[in-house]
């Protein structure tokens, strides 16, 4: 069903048409924002993408970049670490450790251990970049892209709200001067939209060469906004929400501190509104990243680092270097759970697509000797 040819004129479509009956009617889309101001047909609104009027393009950019329309996996990683896609687990890996900020300020506005916010801040030190490209969310928790030049729009941003947002299209929208090195931090999905904007042969429209940074973060699933905001209205009522965090399992409970109370919510009542379009993504920890980073469960104010890339590597060993963040080594058991965790989000996603029609007619190819290696290696997982 997912790759049914859509014609227009006796051609086959790879513009707006195809993304509409792929990706939209499907209920496929992302909201990664890929696809967003660059055209006059496209806006979001309310945590969704939608479209105003019809393209006859055959072929646009809103196809090419989106996570969500045919891509062989092999293509993509070649274009981002020159190699096919062979690391099943985590993705491409250099080092694997925990990590925390350094300075307080960070740990007081961030989701966990202030990794993201302190390394960007820390870019700009370094002059590596001369822009950022956030996702702050405004008084009633909706994600949106916003570029970042100083300490305090950093900090802004920091947190989570579980809810996906179309961060690129603040990327694809500007302005920029035509020059800036950006750092840029995102969900796996739009890490992923980022890397096929860079491999695309269009004229690209956005600023993508000059992306020297991209810092992934690790995503099980985000939610849909407009029935989470429902919830939350009738758990806790009109405070305004100053954090969210989800608490490791076993217990696993969203606690939501609002006004001076802690509401807490079971991850079981939002399963219902997580958005389809996770449910069929491989990628847990925002594999085609420099550096990607999570939480460590159990592990309260630490962050998971995985360091994929020579400029991850880089930026990491300064960072430790001038004090900005300090490292441990990740214990054994977090390491397992986490591969166990990212297999387990891999196999779900391929039982997902199966269902939607095979594999072999997903948007994502891979190749059987792999389908069979992820399915083989998390077998036995416990859910
Ligand atoms: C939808 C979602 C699902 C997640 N699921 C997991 C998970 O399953 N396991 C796990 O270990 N970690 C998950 N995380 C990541 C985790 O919540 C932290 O963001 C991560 O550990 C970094 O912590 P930090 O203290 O370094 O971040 P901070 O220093 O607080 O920085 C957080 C950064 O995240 C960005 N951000 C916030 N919300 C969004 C959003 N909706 N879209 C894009 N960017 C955003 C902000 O721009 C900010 O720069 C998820 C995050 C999100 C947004």
């Amino acid at each position: 069903m997912f790759s049914r040819q859509i014609e227009i004129g006796g051609k086959v479509s790879k513009g707006l048409k195809a993304l509409e009956e792929k990706v939209f009617n499907e209920n496929f889309c992302a909201v990664c924002g890929a696809c967003l101001s660059l055209c006059p047909y496209l806006r979001s609104w309310k945590g969704r993408v939608v479209k105003l009027d019809d393209c006859t393009l055959e072929e646009g950019r809103c196809f090419a970049y989106c996570p969500r329309t045919e891509m062989e996996l092999d293509e993509v990683h070649r274009g981002i670490f020159g190699k096919n896609y062979e690391e099943i687990e985590v993705g491409p890996v250099r080092k694997i450790l925990m990590a925390r900020a350094k300075d307080p300020i960070f740990h007081q506005k961030a989701q966990t251990g202030g990794v993201v916010s302190a390394l960007i801040d820390f870019a700009f030190q370094e002059k590596m970049i001369e822009a950022g490209v956030l996702t702050p969310r405004n008084g009633d928790l909706l994600p949106q892209g916003q570029i970042v030049k100083n300490r305090k729009e950093i900090l802004r941003c920091a947190g989570s709200s579980y809810v996906s947002g179309p961060t690129l299209e603040a990327f694809n929208r500007g302005p920029w001067k035509g020059e800036e090195r950006i750092g840029i931090v995102g969900l796996p999905c739009q890490v992923l939209a980022m890397a096929r904007m860079k491999i695309s042969k269009l004229d690209k429209k956005t600023p993508i060469d000059r992306v020297v940074l991209v810092i992934g973060l690790f995503c099980t699933w985000a939610l849909d906004y407009k029935p989470f905001m429902s919830l939350l209205h009738e758990r806790v009522g009109g405070h305004s929400i100053k954090k969210l965090n989800i608490t490791p399992p076993p217990e696993r409970i969203l606690e939501v501190t609002a006004g001076n109370k802690l509401y807490r919510i079971p991850v079981d009542d939002l399963r219902s509104f997580i958005r389809p379009s996770c449910r069929v993504c491989l990628d847990m920890t925002a594999e085609l990243a420099d550096i990607s980073v999570g939480t460590v469960e159990g592990k309260e104010g630490w962050n998971t680092v995985i360091i994929r890339t020579a400029v991850g590597e880089d930026l990491l060993k300064r960072a430790q270097r001038e004090g900005i963040v300090e490292t441990r080594l990740l214990p054994e058991d977090h390491l397992r759970h986490l591969k166990q965790a990212s297999l387990l989000k891999k196999r779900r996603a391929l039982e997902a697509i199966d269902g939607k029609g095979g594999i072999e007619k997903a948007y994502v190819r891979l190749s059987t000797d792999l389908i069979q290696r992820i399915l083989s290696e998390s077998k036995g997982i416990k859910t």
